[in-house]
């Protein structure tokens, strides 16, 4: 027993040696990327309008091509972003190459996620702003996805600068509803433009989340907020979801994110509905 505990400590040691040495090299790599300005690029999820079922509008999600491992998930790489500081680089990256394609689609609408940090830093509506008017592009046909909690002022500044870029025109959407600290007291004071009802729900719509999800719906229909159904896999899912009267749909049914050559022919192929 006593050799196996040690093999075990050895073991572990390793392991941990091993997971900081991985860390720092994501991290040097990360910042390569950024400073270089190659390997990460925004793909694109189309959301189609549940009245029409067609293209309506697309949410950019970065992309991280590592010359040697492939792609590294979000979930691994904007974390690590946020805490060495590259948040706001990989953002206006995002945030750039989505321009791009804003550009030559004029008539589709675009959806960026910002980090908290990036929402609560001082010049973020004005970055954002200029990067519209340097591309000749509509604040209106912006969206930016926050967090609950940056919704509801948590935040210190995001407040102010939801404002600022609200009063620009650029609309304002809470990803994950429903994951947070959400009631419907608090609801009453959003003051944002849509919600995205978590993908979570939406798993579970046929049984138990039904009636939760029928109550976002109303509750946003009743504050004049658009909705959309995140993470739709099934047309049993579609299908509840438009007859529960919700705006836009977005998940692997209807598309997985793609290249921007990809979701440029599919716009070319189908148009905006
Ligand atoms: P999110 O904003 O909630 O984005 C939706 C995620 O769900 C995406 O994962 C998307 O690929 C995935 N998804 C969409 N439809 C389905 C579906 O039907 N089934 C399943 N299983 N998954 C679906 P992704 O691209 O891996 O992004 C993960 C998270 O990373 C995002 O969650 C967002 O929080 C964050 N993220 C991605 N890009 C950016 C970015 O440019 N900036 C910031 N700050 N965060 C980002
Ligand atoms: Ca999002
Ligand atoms: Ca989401
Ligand atoms: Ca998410």
């Amino acid at each position: 027993a006593k050799a196996a505990g040690r093999n075990t400590f050895a073991i572990f040691g390793g392991h941990m040696d091993e997971l900081l040495r991985r860390r720092r090299k994501l991290e040097h790599d990360l910042r390569l990327a950024l400073e270089t300005r190659s390997q990460i690029e925004a793909f694109y999820q189309p959301v189609y309008s549940a009245e029409h079922k067609g293209l309506s509008s697309m949410e950019a999600l970065a992309r991280w091509k590592h010359p040697e491992e492939g792609f590294i998930a979000p979930d691994i790489f904007i974390p690590i972003a946020e805490e060495i500081g590259l948040i706001h680089e990989l953002g206006a990256k995002v945030l750039e190459d989505a321009c791009s394609v804003m550009a030559d689609l004029p008539l589709i609408s675009m959806a960026i996620n910002a980090s908290a940090l990036e929402l609560c830093s001082d010049g973020y509506p004005l970055r954002v702003l200029s990067r519209l008017a340097k591309w000749n592009i509509d604040p209106k046909r912006l969206e930016i996805e926050i967090t609950e909690s940056l919704a509801f002022g948590e935040e210190g500044r995001s407040d102010r600068n939801i404002a600022i870029l609200r009063n620009a025109g650029v609309g304002i959407a809470i990803d994950d509803f429903g994951t947070g600290y959400s009631s419907f007291s608090r609801m009453q004071k959003l003051v944002v433009d849509r919600i995205k009802i978590d993908k979570s729900f939406i798993d579970a719509m046929q049984g138990e989340s039904k009636p939760l999800i029928e109550a976002m719906i109303n509750m946003a229909r009743a504050k004049g907020l658009k909705t959309t159904a995140e993470g739709v896999e099934t047309d049993e899912q579609s299908d509840a979801l438009v007859a529960l009267g919700c705006d836009s749909l977005q998940g692997f049914l209807i598309s997985r994110p793609l290249s921007r050559a990809a979701v440029i022919d599919l716009y070319n192929e189908t148009g905006k509905q």
